[in-house]
Protein backbone atom coordinates (compact mmCIF):
# COMPACT_ATOMS: atom_id res chain seq x y z
CA UNK A 1 0.00 0.00 0.00
CA UNK A 2 1.36 3.79 -0.71
CA UNK A 3 1.82 5.71 2.07
CA UNK A 4 -0.42 8.31 3.10
CA UNK A 5 -3.35 6.04 0.71
CA UNK A 6 -6.57 6.24 2.90
CA UNK A 7 -7.23 1.95 3.48
CA UNK A 8 -8.98 0.65 0.57
CA UNK A 9 -12.48 0.44 1.92
CA UNK A 10 -12.54 -3.23 0.43
CA UNK A 11 -9.43 -4.72 1.51
CA UNK A 12 -8.93 -6.82 4.17
CA UNK A 13 -6.17 -6.44 6.88
CA UNK A 14 -3.80 -9.58 7.63
CA UNK A 15 -5.17 -11.29 10.73
CA UNK A 16 -2.61 -10.78 14.11
CA UNK A 17 -1.63 -7.35 11.85
CA UNK A 18 -2.10 -3.59 13.03
CA UNK A 19 -3.72 -2.69 10.09
CA UNK A 20 -3.23 1.00 11.50
CA UNK A 21 0.19 1.29 12.78
CA UNK A 22 1.92 2.08 9.90
CA UNK A 23 -0.01 5.21 9.05
CA UNK A 24 -0.25 6.05 12.60
CA UNK A 25 3.54 6.44 12.63
CA UNK A 26 3.86 8.51 9.56
CA UNK A 27 1.42 10.75 10.60
CA UNK A 28 3.02 11.42 14.08
CA UNK A 29 6.47 11.69 12.49
CA UNK A 30 5.12 14.10 10.19
CA UNK A 31 3.96 16.02 12.83
CA UNK A 32 6.98 15.97 15.37
CA UNK A 33 9.00 17.58 12.10
CA UNK A 34 6.69 20.58 12.83
CA UNK A 35 5.61 20.69 9.19
CA UNK A 36 2.13 21.30 10.13
CA UNK A 37 2.57 24.17 12.13
CA UNK A 38 3.47 27.12 9.87
CA UNK A 39 0.01 29.04 9.45
CA UNK A 40 1.12 28.86 4.51
CA UNK A 41 0.90 25.06 5.44
CA UNK A 42 -2.64 25.01 7.28
CA UNK A 43 -3.98 27.91 5.24
CA UNK A 44 -3.11 24.88 2.40
CA UNK A 45 -5.03 22.55 3.70
CA UNK A 46 -7.57 24.52 4.24
CA UNK A 47 -7.84 25.14 -0.12
CA UNK A 48 -7.35 21.89 -0.58
CA UNK A 49 -10.72 20.83 1.50
CA UNK A 50 -12.57 24.47 -0.28
CA UNK A 51 -11.70 22.48 -3.65
CA UNK A 52 -13.12 19.04 -2.71
CA UNK A 53 -16.06 20.31 -1.86
CA UNK A 54 -16.37 22.50 -4.81
CA UNK A 55 -14.85 20.23 -7.45
CA UNK A 56 -16.82 16.88 -5.92
CA UNK A 57 -20.26 18.75 -5.20
CA UNK A 58 -22.21 16.72 -7.72
CA UNK A 59 -20.48 13.44 -6.47
CA UNK A 60 -20.94 14.55 -2.40
CA UNK A 61 -24.64 14.67 -3.46
CA UNK A 62 -25.05 11.43 -5.04
CA UNK A 63 -23.24 9.62 -1.88
CA UNK A 64 -25.75 11.42 0.69
CA UNK A 65 -29.03 10.74 -1.76
CA UNK A 66 -27.81 7.19 -1.73
CA UNK A 67 -27.20 6.89 1.88
CA UNK A 68 -30.15 8.94 3.45
CA UNK A 69 -32.09 9.81 0.24
CA UNK A 70 -31.10 13.66 1.07
CA UNK A 71 -32.45 15.73 -1.26
CA UNK A 72 -29.90 18.21 -3.15
CA UNK A 73 -31.24 21.35 -1.81
CA UNK A 74 -31.36 19.43 1.75
CA UNK A 75 -27.37 18.40 1.40
CA UNK A 76 -26.53 21.80 0.20
CA UNK A 77 -27.94 23.41 3.34
CA UNK A 78 -27.21 20.82 5.84
CA UNK A 79 -23.79 19.82 5.04
CA UNK A 80 -21.84 21.43 1.56
CA UNK A 81 -22.56 24.72 2.74
CA UNK A 82 -21.94 24.77 6.16
CA UNK A 83 -18.57 22.73 5.08
CA UNK A 84 -17.71 25.53 3.34
CA UNK A 85 -18.87 28.45 5.41
CA UNK A 86 -16.72 26.89 8.13
CA UNK A 87 -13.78 26.16 5.53
CA UNK A 88 -13.92 30.03 4.67
CA UNK A 89 -14.26 31.44 8.23
CA UNK A 90 -11.30 29.46 9.12
CA UNK A 91 -8.99 30.76 6.05
CA UNK A 92 -10.18 34.27 6.53
CA UNK A 93 -9.36 34.52 9.67
CA UNK A 94 -6.46 32.15 10.51
CA UNK A 95 -3.74 34.35 10.76
CA UNK A 96 -5.76 35.89 13.86
CA UNK A 97 -6.77 33.22 15.34
CA UNK A 98 -2.59 31.92 15.41
CA UNK A 99 -1.79 35.51 16.85
CA UNK A 100 -0.20 34.86 20.68
CA UNK A 101 -2.78 36.42 22.59
CA UNK A 102 -1.30 39.28 25.09
CA UNK A 103 -2.70 38.63 29.31
CA UNK A 104 -2.83 41.28 32.02
CA UNK A 105 -0.04 41.66 34.17
CA UNK A 106 0.92 42.14 37.61
CA UNK A 107 3.39 43.67 39.56
CA UNK A 108 6.09 41.37 39.45
CA UNK A 109 5.99 40.65 35.82
CA UNK A 110 5.71 44.20 34.43
CA UNK A 111 8.28 44.00 32.76
CA UNK A 112 7.75 40.00 31.46
CA UNK A 113 6.13 39.47 28.49
CA UNK A 114 3.19 37.34 28.70
CA UNK A 115 0.73 35.55 26.74
CA UNK A 116 -1.39 32.43 25.24
CA UNK A 117 -0.19 30.42 22.86
CA UNK A 118 -2.32 28.48 20.54
CA UNK A 119 -0.76 25.06 19.98
CA UNK A 120 -1.67 22.16 18.17
CA UNK A 121 -2.23 18.54 20.36
CA UNK A 122 -0.21 16.72 17.32
CA UNK A 123 -2.26 13.63 16.01
CA UNK A 124 -5.83 14.00 16.46
CA UNK A 125 -8.55 11.32 15.59
CA UNK A 126 -11.95 12.57 14.78
CA UNK A 127 -14.70 9.68 14.61
CA UNK A 128 -17.91 10.70 12.79
CA UNK A 129 -21.38 9.12 12.76
CA UNK A 130 -23.66 8.51 9.18
CA UNK A 131 -26.66 11.28 9.87
CA UNK A 132 -24.85 14.09 8.34
CA UNK A 133 -21.51 12.20 7.41
CA UNK A 134 -19.98 14.91 5.63
CA UNK A 135 -20.72 17.89 7.98
CA UNK A 136 -20.04 15.95 10.89
CA UNK A 137 -16.59 14.70 9.59
CA UNK A 138 -15.38 18.17 7.85
CA UNK A 139 -16.69 20.48 9.75
CA UNK A 140 -14.18 19.34 12.77
CA UNK A 141 -11.45 18.77 10.54
CA UNK A 142 -11.81 22.28 9.48
CA UNK A 143 -10.83 23.24 13.32
CA UNK A 144 -8.26 20.07 13.50
CA UNK A 145 -6.38 21.58 10.32
CA UNK A 146 -6.53 25.35 10.98
CA UNK A 147 -5.24 24.58 13.94
CA UNK A 148 -2.09 22.43 12.75
CA UNK A 149 -2.69 18.66 13.93
CA UNK A 150 -2.27 16.00 11.78
CA UNK A 151 -5.67 14.41 11.53
CA UNK A 152 -7.08 10.62 10.88
CA UNK A 153 -10.61 10.76 9.44
CA UNK A 154 -12.68 7.78 10.68
CA UNK A 155 -15.58 8.23 9.47
CA UNK A 156 -19.24 6.19 9.95
CA UNK A 157 -19.31 3.08 8.20
CA UNK A 158 -23.20 2.99 7.56
CA UNK A 159 -23.13 5.78 5.56
CA UNK A 160 -20.80 3.73 3.51
CA UNK A 161 -21.22 6.26 0.32
CA UNK A 162 -21.02 9.34 1.35
CA UNK A 163 -17.38 7.37 3.57
CA UNK A 164 -16.15 6.07 0.26
CA UNK A 165 -16.17 9.01 -1.31
CA UNK A 166 -14.05 10.97 1.46
CA UNK A 167 -11.67 7.67 1.60
CA UNK A 168 -10.79 7.81 -1.68
CA UNK A 169 -11.37 10.94 -2.90
CA UNK A 170 -10.70 13.61 -0.06
CA UNK A 171 -6.86 12.64 0.35
CA UNK A 172 -6.10 13.94 -2.80
CA UNK A 173 -6.80 17.28 -1.59
CA UNK A 174 -4.54 17.08 1.38
CA UNK A 175 -1.37 16.71 2.43
CA UNK A 176 -1.11 12.58 3.14
CA UNK A 177 1.86 12.26 5.02
CA UNK A 178 -0.39 14.13 7.95
CA UNK A 179 -3.96 13.24 6.85
CA UNK A 180 -5.45 10.10 6.83
CA UNK A 181 -9.05 9.04 5.99
CA UNK A 182 -9.58 5.14 7.45
CA UNK A 183 -12.68 3.41 7.13
CA UNK A 184 -14.34 0.21 9.28
CA UNK A 185 -16.85 0.24 11.61
CA UNK A 186 -17.15 -0.75 15.24
CA UNK A 187 -13.98 -3.44 15.42
CA UNK A 188 -11.70 -1.40 13.32
CA UNK A 189 -12.48 1.69 15.66
CA UNK A 190 -11.57 -0.41 18.90
CA UNK A 191 -8.71 -1.17 17.34
CA UNK A 192 -7.69 2.81 16.22
CA UNK A 193 -8.89 3.48 19.63
CA UNK A 194 -5.90 0.71 21.63
CA UNK A 195 -3.18 3.63 19.66
CA UNK A 196 -2.23 6.55 21.81
CA UNK A 197 -3.54 10.01 20.23
CA UNK A 198 -3.35 13.21 21.07
CA UNK A 199 -7.20 14.55 20.85
CA UNK A 200 -9.94 12.45 19.79
CA UNK A 201 -13.16 13.97 18.34
CA UNK A 202 -16.08 11.86 19.19
CA UNK A 203 -19.53 12.54 17.48
CA UNK A 204 -22.01 9.89 18.19
CA UNK A 205 -24.37 7.70 20.72
CA UNK A 206 -23.81 8.12 24.56
CA UNK A 207 -22.98 4.10 24.28
CA UNK A 208 -20.31 4.72 21.96
CA UNK A 209 -19.01 7.51 23.71
CA UNK A 210 -18.33 5.85 26.53
CA UNK A 211 -15.78 3.76 24.95
CA UNK A 212 -13.90 6.15 23.38
CA UNK A 213 -13.98 7.79 26.68
CA UNK A 214 -12.45 4.89 28.64
CA UNK A 215 -10.06 3.84 25.68
CA UNK A 216 -8.46 8.27 25.60
CA UNK A 217 -8.49 7.56 29.58
CA UNK A 218 -5.35 4.82 29.03
CA UNK A 219 -3.79 7.28 27.52
CA UNK A 220 -5.26 10.53 29.11
CA UNK A 221 -5.73 11.97 26.08
CA UNK A 222 -8.07 15.02 25.81
CA UNK A 223 -11.87 13.84 24.27
CA UNK A 224 -14.74 16.09 22.85
CA UNK A 225 -17.85 14.55 22.85
CA UNK A 226 -20.81 15.08 20.57
CA UNK A 227 -23.36 12.71 21.79
CA UNK A 228 -27.03 12.64 21.39
CA UNK A 229 -30.85 12.30 23.46
CA UNK A 230 -33.95 13.34 23.35
CA UNK A 231 -34.66 17.59 22.76
CA UNK A 232 -37.70 18.31 24.78
CA UNK A 233 -39.72 21.07 22.77
CA UNK A 234 -42.44 23.69 25.30
CA UNK A 235 -45.17 25.00 23.57
CA UNK A 236 -46.88 27.58 25.35
CA UNK A 237 -50.53 28.34 25.05
CA UNK A 238 -50.54 31.35 23.83
CA UNK A 239 -48.79 30.48 20.58
CA UNK A 240 -50.37 30.44 17.30
CA UNK A 241 -50.44 26.44 16.41
CA UNK A 242 -49.81 26.93 12.65
CA UNK A 243 -46.68 29.37 13.05
CA UNK A 244 -45.32 26.33 15.80
CA UNK A 245 -46.67 23.33 13.71
CA UNK A 246 -44.53 24.58 10.39
CA UNK A 247 -41.67 25.21 12.39
CA UNK A 248 -41.37 21.62 15.08
CA UNK A 249 -42.88 19.03 11.67
CA UNK A 250 -40.15 20.72 9.19
CA UNK A 251 -37.14 20.20 12.64
CA UNK A 252 -38.73 17.01 13.12
CA UNK A 253 -38.68 15.48 9.97
CA UNK A 254 -35.69 17.17 8.52
CA UNK A 255 -33.57 14.10 7.59
CA UNK A 256 -36.34 11.78 8.79
CA UNK A 257 -35.64 12.65 12.13
CA UNK A 258 -32.30 11.69 12.39
CA UNK A 259 -31.09 15.07 13.78
CA UNK A 260 -29.24 14.93 16.90
CA UNK A 261 -30.67 18.23 17.34
CA UNK A 262 -34.10 17.60 16.34
CA UNK A 263 -37.14 18.56 18.71
CA UNK A 264 -37.79 15.06 20.33
CA UNK A 265 -40.75 15.51 21.95
CA UNK A 266 -43.87 17.89 22.56
CA UNK A 267 -44.72 19.43 25.92
CA UNK A 268 -47.66 20.97 26.41
CA UNK A 269 -51.57 21.44 28.20
CA UNK A 270 -53.97 19.44 26.69
CA UNK A 271 -56.00 22.24 25.15
CA UNK A 272 -52.90 22.99 22.99
CA UNK A 273 -52.35 19.50 22.14
CA UNK A 274 -56.42 19.97 20.58
CA UNK A 275 -54.87 23.13 18.26
CA UNK A 276 -51.94 21.75 17.70
CA UNK A 277 -53.02 18.30 16.30
CA UNK A 278 -54.56 19.36 13.04
CA UNK A 279 -52.24 22.11 12.78
CA UNK A 280 -49.60 19.76 12.53
CA UNK A 281 -51.16 17.13 10.10
CA UNK A 282 -51.43 20.49 7.81
CA UNK A 283 -47.77 21.11 8.38
CA UNK A 284 -46.82 17.45 7.02
CA UNK A 285 -49.42 17.73 4.27
CA UNK A 286 -48.21 21.20 2.87
CA UNK A 287 -44.78 19.41 2.79
CA UNK A 288 -44.99 15.90 2.00
CA UNK A 289 -48.13 15.80 0.00
CA UNK A 290 -51.10 13.22 0.91
CA UNK A 291 -48.64 10.57 0.51
CA UNK A 292 -45.24 11.62 1.77
CA UNK A 293 -43.49 7.90 0.62
CA UNK A 294 -43.29 9.14 -2.49
CA UNK A 295 -42.36 12.89 -1.83
CA UNK A 296 -38.76 13.42 -2.85
CA UNK A 297 -38.10 15.51 -0.13
CA UNK A 298 -38.77 13.03 3.03
CA UNK A 299 -35.24 11.31 3.63
CA UNK A 300 -35.37 7.23 4.81
CA UNK A 301 -34.33 5.72 7.47
CA UNK A 302 -30.41 4.44 7.33
CA UNK A 303 -31.17 1.14 8.40
CA UNK A 304 -33.24 -1.93 8.57
CA UNK A 305 -31.92 -2.22 12.77
CA UNK A 306 -33.08 1.88 13.08
CA UNK A 307 -36.34 1.20 10.89
CA UNK A 308 -37.89 -1.74 13.29
CA UNK A 309 -36.61 0.23 16.14
CA UNK A 310 -38.74 2.99 14.91
CA UNK A 311 -41.58 1.15 13.90
CA UNK A 312 -41.80 -0.68 17.02
CA UNK A 313 -41.94 2.90 18.98
CA UNK A 314 -45.19 3.01 16.67
CA UNK A 315 -47.29 1.38 18.94
CA UNK A 316 -46.76 4.04 22.04
CA UNK A 317 -49.82 5.89 22.41
CA UNK A 318 -51.90 6.88 20.06
CA UNK A 319 -51.40 7.48 16.41
CA UNK A 320 -52.82 10.74 15.08
CA UNK A 321 -51.37 11.66 12.38
CA UNK A 322 -49.44 8.93 9.98
CA UNK A 323 -47.94 5.50 11.54
CA UNK A 324 -47.68 4.04 8.15
CA UNK A 325 -44.50 1.75 7.24
CA UNK A 326 -42.87 0.59 4.50
CA UNK A 327 -39.74 -2.08 5.38
CA UNK A 328 -39.23 -2.57 1.79
CA UNK A 329 -38.20 1.03 1.43
CA UNK A 330 -36.82 2.66 5.15
CA UNK A 331 -40.26 4.59 4.84
CA UNK A 332 -41.69 5.39 8.04
CA UNK A 333 -44.19 7.96 7.64
CA UNK A 334 -44.52 11.58 9.93
CA UNK A 335 -46.14 10.52 12.53
CA UNK A 336 -48.00 12.42 15.81
CA UNK A 337 -48.41 10.18 19.15
CA UNK A 338 -50.66 11.44 22.09
CA UNK A 339 -51.38 9.46 25.59
CA UNK A 340 -48.02 8.74 25.74
CA UNK A 341 -46.91 7.73 29.04
CA UNK A 342 -43.75 9.16 30.39
CA UNK A 343 -42.29 5.09 30.93
CA UNK A 344 -43.50 4.13 27.45
CA UNK A 345 -40.21 3.42 25.43
CA UNK A 346 -40.46 6.20 22.83
CA UNK A 347 -39.79 8.61 26.16
CA UNK A 348 -37.10 6.31 27.51
CA UNK A 349 -34.73 6.41 23.95
CA UNK A 350 -33.57 9.00 21.60
CA UNK A 351 -35.84 8.64 18.94
CA UNK A 352 -34.08 9.86 15.86
CA UNK A 353 -36.85 9.33 13.40
CA UNK A 354 -40.10 11.10 12.15
CA UNK A 355 -42.03 9.89 15.38
CA UNK A 356 -43.23 13.29 17.48
CA UNK A 357 -44.87 12.20 20.70
CA UNK A 358 -46.95 15.06 22.53
CA UNK A 359 -46.75 15.04 26.32
CA UNK A 360 -49.33 16.37 28.53
CA UNK A 361 -48.43 19.16 31.03
CA UNK A 362 -50.44 21.44 33.05
CA UNK A 363 -48.43 24.40 33.66
CA UNK A 364 -45.22 26.23 32.33
CA UNK A 365 -43.78 24.68 36.19
CA UNK A 366 -44.57 20.87 35.41
CA UNK A 367 -42.53 21.34 32.47
CA UNK A 368 -39.63 22.34 33.72
CA UNK A 369 -39.65 20.17 36.30
CA UNK A 370 -40.26 17.09 33.56
CA UNK A 371 -37.48 18.76 31.98
CA UNK A 372 -34.72 18.43 34.97
CA UNK A 373 -36.01 15.39 36.19
CA UNK A 374 -34.34 14.00 32.94
CA UNK A 375 -30.79 13.89 31.47
CA UNK A 376 -29.57 16.98 30.41
CA UNK A 377 -30.48 17.46 26.43
CA UNK A 378 -28.44 18.47 23.68
CA UNK A 379 -31.10 21.24 22.88
CA UNK A 380 -34.11 22.96 24.19
CA UNK A 381 -37.00 24.49 22.05
CA UNK A 382 -39.42 26.94 23.77
CA UNK A 383 -42.43 27.86 21.93
CA UNK A 384 -44.49 30.88 23.91
CA UNK A 385 -45.01 34.74 23.01
CA UNK A 386 -44.31 35.83 26.86
CA UNK A 387 -40.80 36.46 27.30
CA UNK A 388 -41.65 36.00 30.99
CA UNK A 389 -42.33 32.30 29.95
CA UNK A 390 -38.87 31.98 28.06
CA UNK A 391 -36.79 33.62 30.15
CA UNK A 392 -38.39 31.14 33.29
CA UNK A 393 -37.41 28.15 30.56
CA UNK A 394 -33.87 29.80 29.95
CA UNK A 395 -33.19 30.56 33.93
CA UNK A 396 -34.76 27.39 34.96
CA UNK A 397 -32.96 24.60 32.90
CA UNK A 398 -29.94 23.40 31.66
CA UNK A 399 -28.46 22.10 27.86
CA UNK A 400 -26.23 22.28 25.62
CA UNK A 401 -28.20 24.84 23.28
CA UNK A 402 -30.91 26.67 23.96
CA UNK A 403 -34.01 27.87 21.34
CA UNK A 404 -36.72 30.04 21.28
CA UNK A 405 -39.53 29.75 18.73
CA UNK A 406 -37.39 28.53 15.91
CA UNK A 407 -35.85 25.07 15.11
CA UNK A 408 -31.99 24.49 14.98
CA UNK A 409 -31.26 27.40 12.27
CA UNK A 410 -29.04 28.35 15.20
CA UNK A 411 -26.40 25.38 13.44
CA UNK A 412 -25.41 27.75 10.76
CA UNK A 413 -24.31 30.11 12.97
CA UNK A 414 -20.23 29.79 13.64
CA UNK A 415 -20.19 32.09 16.22
CA UNK A 416 -22.33 30.11 18.58
CA UNK A 417 -20.59 27.44 20.45
CA UNK A 418 -22.16 23.85 19.35
CA UNK A 419 -21.73 21.37 22.08
CA UNK A 420 -23.97 19.32 24.61
CA UNK A 421 -23.86 19.50 28.83
CA UNK A 422 -23.92 16.48 31.02
CA UNK A 423 -24.79 13.55 29.27
CA UNK A 424 -25.28 14.90 26.26
CA UNK A 425 -21.60 15.90 25.23
CA UNK A 426 -18.66 17.60 26.29
CA UNK A 427 -17.23 20.25 24.93
CA UNK A 428 -17.75 23.01 22.05
CA UNK A 429 -17.09 23.69 18.16
CA UNK A 430 -18.09 25.62 14.99
CA UNK A 431 -16.16 28.63 13.74
CA UNK A 432 -13.76 29.98 16.03
CA UNK A 433 -14.72 27.22 19.06
CA UNK A 434 -13.42 24.66 17.14
CA UNK A 435 -9.93 25.96 16.15
CA UNK A 436 -9.81 26.66 20.30
CA UNK A 437 -11.04 23.03 20.42
CA UNK A 438 -8.23 21.66 18.57
CA UNK A 439 -5.52 23.76 19.92
CA UNK A 440 -3.94 23.76 23.66
CA UNK A 441 -3.61 26.59 25.24
CA UNK A 442 0.17 27.30 26.71
CA UNK A 443 0.54 29.68 29.06
CA UNK A 444 3.78 31.48 28.27
CA UNK A 445 6.20 33.74 30.34
CA UNK A 446 8.90 35.25 28.76
CA UNK A 447 11.23 36.99 31.08
CA UNK A 448 14.39 38.89 30.96
CA UNK A 449 18.53 37.51 31.91
CA UNK A 450 18.75 41.20 32.90
CA UNK A 451 17.24 43.44 36.44
CA UNK A 452 18.51 40.61 38.81
CA UNK A 453 18.90 43.09 41.24
CA UNK A 454 15.17 43.58 41.23
CA UNK A 455 14.75 39.40 41.83
CA UNK A 456 16.85 39.52 44.48
CA UNK A 457 13.93 39.55 47.32
CA UNK A 458 12.61 36.41 46.65
CA UNK A 459 15.98 34.54 47.57
CA UNK A 460 16.47 32.59 50.88
CA UNK A 461 18.06 33.24 53.40
CA UNK A 462 14.56 35.30 54.84
CA UNK A 463 16.41 36.78 57.98
CA UNK A 464 17.60 39.73 56.37
CA UNK A 465 14.40 40.48 54.48
CA UNK A 466 13.36 43.94 55.43
CA UNK A 467 16.74 44.92 54.67
CA UNK A 468 16.18 43.92 50.70
CA UNK A 469 13.03 46.04 50.61
P1 LIG B 1 -22.55 5.59 16.91
O1 LIG B 1 -22.14 5.95 18.28
O2 LIG B 1 -23.15 4.26 16.67
O3 LIG B 1 -21.29 5.68 15.91
C1 LIG B 1 -20.43 6.81 15.87
C2 LIG B 1 -19.03 6.35 15.45
O4 LIG B 1 -18.56 5.38 16.36
C3 LIG B 1 -19.01 5.70 14.07
O5 LIG B 1 -17.86 6.14 13.40
C4 LIG B 1 -18.95 4.21 14.38
O6 LIG B 1 -18.23 3.48 13.41
C5 LIG B 1 -18.21 4.18 15.70
N1 LIG B 1 -18.63 3.04 16.54
C6 LIG B 1 -19.84 2.45 16.59
N2 LIG B 1 -19.85 1.44 17.51
C7 LIG B 1 -18.62 1.41 18.05
C8 LIG B 1 -17.99 0.60 19.04
N3 LIG B 1 -18.65 -0.39 19.65
N4 LIG B 1 -16.70 0.84 19.34
C9 LIG B 1 -16.03 1.84 18.75
N5 LIG B 1 -16.56 2.62 17.79
C10 LIG B 1 -17.84 2.42 17.44
O7 LIG B 1 -23.53 6.76 16.41
P2 LIG B 1 -24.37 6.80 15.08
O8 LIG B 1 -25.48 5.82 15.15
O9 LIG B 1 -23.47 6.78 13.90
O10 LIG B 1 -24.99 8.29 15.14
C11 LIG B 1 -26.19 8.61 15.76
C12 LIG B 1 -25.97 9.18 17.13
O11 LIG B 1 -25.08 10.26 17.08
C13 LIG B 1 -27.23 9.73 17.77
O12 LIG B 1 -27.26 9.39 19.14
C14 LIG B 1 -27.10 11.21 17.62
O13 LIG B 1 -27.80 11.97 18.57
C15 LIG B 1 -25.62 11.38 17.76
N6 LIG B 1 -25.20 12.60 17.09
C16 LIG B 1 -24.75 13.62 17.84
C17 LIG B 1 -24.39 14.80 17.21
C18 LIG B 1 -23.89 15.98 17.97
O14 LIG B 1 -23.35 16.85 17.34
N7 LIG B 1 -24.03 16.03 19.28
C19 LIG B 1 -24.50 14.92 15.83
C20 LIG B 1 -24.97 13.83 15.12
C21 LIG B 1 -25.31 12.67 15.75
Amino acid sequence: KRPGLAKDPGSESTPGMDPFADTLQRLREAFISGRTRPAEFRATQLKGLSCFLRENKQLLQEALAQDLHKAAFHSDISELIICQNEVDLALRNLCTWMKDEPVAKNLITQLDSTFIRREPFGLVLILSPWNYPLNLSLVPLVGALAAGNCVVLKPSEISKNTGKVLAKVLPRYLDQSCFAVVLGGPEETGQLLEHEFDYIFFTGTPRVGKIVMAAAAKHLTPVTLELGGKNPCYVDDNCDPQTVANRVAFFRCFNAGQTCVAPDYVLCSPEMQARLVPALQNAITRFYGDDPQSSPNLGRIISQKHFQRLRGLLSCGRVVIGGQSDESDLYIAPTVLVDVQETDPVMQEEIFGPILPIVNVRSLGQAIDFINRREKPLALYAFSNNSQVMNQMLDRTSSGNFVGNEGFTYMSLTSLPFGGVGKSGMGRYHGKFSFDTFSHHRACLLSHSGLEVLKNIRYPPYSDYTQKL
